[in-house]
């Protein structure tokens, strides 16, 4: 399938619902950098917003810059 083709988060392969879409969590990039397989290409991760948390949850150092406070 190509990535033209329906609203299917990369990582997972579940369909993006209106809520995935509306809030948008795709990570793009123009241009890939040096030192990647893909360096050169540009990328287009498209990712549910379940995906997200996983990616975020998973990392050693916390990628969050602001956190909301209630
Ligand atoms: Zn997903």
């Amino acid at each position: 399938m190509s990535w033209e083709q329906g609203l299917c988060c990369n990582l997972c392969g579940k369909e993006l619902d209106i809520f995935d879409i509306q809030n948008d969590f795709t990570i793009r990039k123009d241009q890939v950098g040096y030192g990647s397989a893909y360096d050169g290409d540009g990328i287009e991760l498209r990712i549910c917003n379940a995906c997200f948390d996983k990616i975020a949850f998973s990392c050693d150092v916390s990628p969050v810059t602001s956190e909301c406070s209630p």
